[in-house]
């Protein structure tokens, strides 16, 4: 495994790669801190790919002025360790000053799909990652890319971009990797008190609920499957719910509170996002609800 600091030094490492004809190249974007979810997608990629390349960089574009992005949790050691393990045969890890040497001029966005959901409460997130998954797939120029499915909504403006502006490169989304007891694994769940942590599992719980009284005929429209979203949410004193939300996936449009499920045509999204204390959480089912028997 190579580990790369400089835009000049990945182009080199990957050129020896297509020299020998280690093609096609894998592409896994993060910000670090890695955990299972992070070892997935590596996986995937060394399933599709000859070469793997992994990134890490907390992008600072991608967070707000007040947000974490000093605080953000990093341990380089131990990312490289699990990157190893996992496959990896590149490292980018550049420093802020080789990704941004001046003050951006130039901003990629994606309009539409990044005004709802995280792209209503975190302005200009969506922005920031656009821009730097393009800026990085020029460095990378990757056959393939892997996300997760954690973030359903960057999945879903990552594709309208590649195709918007012909990119030469296929998203390949991964599902979601959880805890035994259900809590979607995030870099961020270190923030959380060891009570945060126990009340946080009613994310993972509220959507296996609403998933479950749909399946049992109990919950039929948009409304009524909300209601019961919010309702479970909300028994949790210790959350408070930034959006909790049902719109068509990937397109992100919203559906009429009275509409049946049934009526959605392709997949439905059901996204959440709750703060525990200081730690924001997000956590989604995407699903086809013609799928779901007793809804048709
Ligand atoms: P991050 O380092 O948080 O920016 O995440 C890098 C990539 O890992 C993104 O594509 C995330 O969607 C993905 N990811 C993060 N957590 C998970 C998870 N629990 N399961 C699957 N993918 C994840």
């Amino acid at each position: 495994m190579r580990v790369v600091r400089t835009i000049e030094q990945l182009r080199e490492a990957l050129e020896y790669m297509r020299q020998g004809g280690h093609t096609p190249i894998g592409f896994v974007p993060t910000m670090g801190y890695l955990h299972e979810g992070h070892a997935s997608l590596l996986r995937r990629a060394g399933e599709m790919s000859s070469t793997v390349v992994m990134s890490i960089f907390v992008n600072p574009l991608q967070f707000g002025p007040n947000e974490d992005f000093s605080s953000y949790p990093r341990d380089e050691q131990r990312d490289l360790e699990l990157a190893e393990r996992e496959g990896a045969d590149i490292v980018f890890i550049p420093g802020v000053e080789e990704m941004y040497p001046q003050p951006i001029r130039t901003q990629v966005s994606v309009s539409s799909l990044t005004t709802q959901l995280c792209g209503a409460s975190r302005p200009g997130h969506f922005d920031g990652v656009t821009t730097v998954v393009s800026k990085l797939f020029n460095m990378v120029q990757p056959d393939y890319a892997f996300f997760g499915l954690k973030d359903a909504q960057q999945v879903a403006v990552l594709r309208r971009m590649v195709a918007d502006l012909n990119m030469n490169v296929e998203i390949v989304a991964c599902p979601i990797i959880r805890e035994g007891d259900g809590l979607a694994l995030s870099s961020r769940n270190v923030y959380l008190s060891a009570e945060e942590r126990s009340q946080a599992l009613v994310l993972s719980r509220s959507l296996r609920e609403v998933r479950q009284a749909m399946e049992e005929g109990k919950v039929r429209t948009v409304e009524d499957a909300r209601k019961l979203l919010v309702s479970v949410i909300s028994a949790s004193p210790l959350a408070v719910i930034d959006y909790a939300e049902i719109l068509t996936f990937p397109g992100l449009e919203t559906l009429d509170g009275a509409s049946l499920l049934s009526d959605a045509d392709g997949e439905i999204i059901i996204a959440l996002a709750v703060k525990f204390g200081r730690t924001r959480l997000i956590d989604n089912n995407v699903f086809n609800p013609k799928e779901v028997a007793t809804l048709v």
